[in-house]
């Protein structure tokens, strides 16, 4: 069997394998624009390092990204601060929920890590360096289209508006870190940016596509662009590991042992190192806000390839 085959039958295998389960969990209501999503959809797409991809299911079908795209954002703010960053934010599990404000006060307004709302409020403030928020946000936009290798990515523009206008919890985080000094922008321009990236929307061939040089120690493989350097790639999949399911990151690293990032729009963008990357989508969460059905695929996708780094 050639490899692209071999590569249809597992995603074919995954898609078998959770298929009884899709539909299960909850879609995240609290952003009214996400509460009208149908469970009932499971995509996953695949790129390997080597060129190949396989996708079934909804694979086509676009979603908010939400934090998943805290992964794109650090890697800009790495590229353009460097270890500075690590003055502002830290790199510890949290072991809280995705929106905790409580850490805040004890650590002084240095959130845990970069993958909590916290800690990607702060990233967007190193992002923004100074210019409006809409310049900002175009560049984080253009970002992910030369990543994706796909012009078609927009911002849903109702997505981003729903969050803004609901977004109560995170203005709390926004001024809770500024009173600490540790915001430099003004907290509308954070939230603006913050919310425009979360309500970024793509399908799971573009994330895959996307998050493909994570899995090469930072280059893209098929086009040999270097996107960050070697130790700040593996940097940032240390931190997927650790923290990018929030108070459920044991879990995940217990269950499919890959470094990996979860949205509340239901994404997981997942990277076996030196393999390839995956993108899940199934909008039903579980009870720590991850993908209940992505996580399984994901599960059953390590299990059948033996990809997890342990
Ligand atoms: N935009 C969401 C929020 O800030 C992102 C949360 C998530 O995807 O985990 O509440």
């Amino acid at each position: 069997m050639s490899a692209s085959a071999a590569l249809d039958r597992l995603a074919a295998e995954v898609h078998h394998d959770v298929q009884a389960r899709i539909g299960e969990g909850r879609v995240a209501d609290y952003i009214p624009a996400l509460a009208r999503i149908d469970p009932r959809q499971f995509g996953l797409a695949l790129h390997t390092c080597s060129g190949e991809t396989a996708a079934v299911g909804a694979c086509r079908q676009g979603f908010s990204i939400q934090s998943v795209s805290k992964v794109f954002t650090l890697t800009l703010a790495l590229g353009r601060v460097g270890d500075a960053l690590w003055q502002r934010v830290g790199r510890e599990p949290s072991g809280s929920p995705f929106n905790s404000i409580v850490q805040l006060e004890r650590e002084q307004g240095i959130p845990r890590n970069p993958l909590i709302n916290a800690g990607a409020l702060v990233v967007t403030d190193a992002i923004l360096a100074g210019r409006a928020p809409q310049v900002a946000v175009a560049e984080i936009l253009a970002y992910l289209r030369e990543l994706s290798d796909d012009m078609h990515i927009k911002v849903d523009r109702e997505v981003a508006q729903s969050e803004a206008d609901t977004g109560f919890r995170n203005a709390s985080l926004a001024n809770f870190i500024k009173s600490f000094g540790n915001l430099v922008h003004p907290v509308e321009h954070v939230l603006e940016t913050y919310f425009n990236q979360c309500a970024l929307r793509m399908n799971c061939v573009q994330l895959a596509r996307a998050g493909l040089f994570l899995a090469h120690g930072g280059v893209d493989p098929l086009t040999s662009h270097r996107v960050v350097d070697a130790q700040a790639a593996r940097r940032i999949n240390a931190i997927m590991m650790t923290c990018g399911h929030y108070d459920a990151s044991g879990d995940f690293a217990f269950r499919v042992g890959l470094p990996g990032k979860s949205g509340v729009g239901g994404a997981i963008l997942a990277i076996a190192p030196r393999q390839a990357a995956v993108a899940v989508w199934s909008p039903g969460l579980n009870a720590a806000g991850n993908s209940l059905v992505g996580s399984l695929a994901l599960e059953s996708l390590s299990r059948r390839t033996g990809w997890s780094v342990f």
